[in-house]
């Protein structure tokens, strides 16, 4: 544990990899050691980029492209995936082994795939904490990327502090094809592909979301001009730079007006309840309460005791329960 422990202080890879799997398990010992290190970790903070995009608009082509210009001036840069896909069947969209080559074999890079078989919750948790053990073996910036379906996008911009938003150049009536509330969660939206004969329609498409940007409530913790829509290649790496100066210039505006540290307290907050309400349905689950449920269901349904009743014995079970836990 200790040799873990030291190992990712000092940015060690493996150790890194190791410790993600400690707390990817969900075998109560390994659990709670996992509770154990993450309760250790120094206090350090990265840059936390969630990026989102449907399969196809180019996140890994453009993770590599973008990671490079980081690890180029000198930034540490991990990557982690949420993947509701392999959540559902174990398949992944986003974990095979062949994406971003040239950008794992960079010493300052480390890429994890999604963990598979796990669902989304589980994968929610596994991935708030490799963050924290991302920052705390001393990368700069966690890039989290996921897939344009279900609720993985609000899960990924409520543990980062940049949400970006991967489209391809698409004509304008394709433009309702993206949720409302995705683009109201988007800080930055990056039009990939804007190069070679896709130039002129990645143009049109970002003025196309421009505009629609320009529609949405003004947020009160942004800078004028935000949120913003700029094309990008990760082919050429045309627009990556100023993306990357634009993420920065918003980031050190909130910092300044204090936001940023508000939303990270704000999102501290939300996940201490996400675990809480997780803790609780996982409680239900207990064989005891499980047989007191069905028992009480087929009460409710006869006819013999109101839902409302059914549920406050059950309640009323648990609050005794964890009377007796707590001695
Ligand atoms: P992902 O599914 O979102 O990870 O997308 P990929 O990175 O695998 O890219 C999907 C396809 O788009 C591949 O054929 C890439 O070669 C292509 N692609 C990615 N980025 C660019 C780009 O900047 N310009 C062009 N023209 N094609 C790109």
């Amino acid at each position: 544990m200790d040799e873990l422990f030291e190992g990712l202080l000092a940015g060690n890879r493996r150790a890194l990899s190791r410790a993600i799997t400690l707390v990817e398990s969900t075998r109560p010992d390994h659990r709670a050691r996992a509770q154990a290190l993450l309760a250790a970790l120094p206090d350090r903070q990265a840059l936390r980029i969630g990026l989102s995009g449907t399969p196809g608009v180019g996140k890994s082509t453009f993770i590599e492209a973008f990671g490079k210009l980081l690890t180029g001036q000198g930034l540490k840069v991990a990557v982690l995936a949420v993947d509701p896909s392999s959540a559902r069947s174990g398949g992944s969209i986003l974990g095979d082994k062949t994406r971003m080559e040239t950008l794992s074999r960079d010493p300052n890079a480390f890429i994890r795939p999604s963990p598979s078989r796990t669902e989304l919750g589980g994968v929610a948790r596994r991935t708030r904490e490799a963050v924290r053990l991302c920052e705390a073996a001393g990368f700069d910036v966690i890039l989290i990327e996921t897939v344009g379906v279900g609720q993985s996008e609000t899960l990924v911009a409520e543990m980062s502090d940049l949400f970006i938003l991967l489209l391809a150049p698409a004509g304008g009536d394709e433009l309702q094809g993206v949720k409302r509330g995705i683009m109201e969660i988007a800080d930055l939206v990056l039009v990939n592909k804007a190069d070679g004969d896709l130039l002129p329609t990645a143009r049109r498409t970002v003025a196309d979301y421009a505009g629609a940007l320009r529609l949405l409530r003004k947020r009160p913790n942004d800078p004028e001009g935000f949120p913003k829509a700029l094309p990008v290649s990760a082919y050429t790496g045309e627009g990556l730079a100023l993306a990357w100066e634009n993420m920065g210039y918003l980031v050190d505006w909130r910092r300044e007006h204090g936001h940023f540290d508000t939303v990270r307290a704000d999102q501290a907050r939300h996940w201490f309840l996400a675990e809480l309400r997780a803790g609780l349905l996982a409680q239900l689950e207990a064989p005891a309460i499980r047989r007191e449920v069905q028992r009480l269901g087929d009460a409710v349904a006869a006819g013999d005791l109101s839902p409302g009743d059914a549920a406050s014995r059950i309640l009323g079970h648990l609050a005794e329960r964890g009377g007796q836990a707590g001695g």
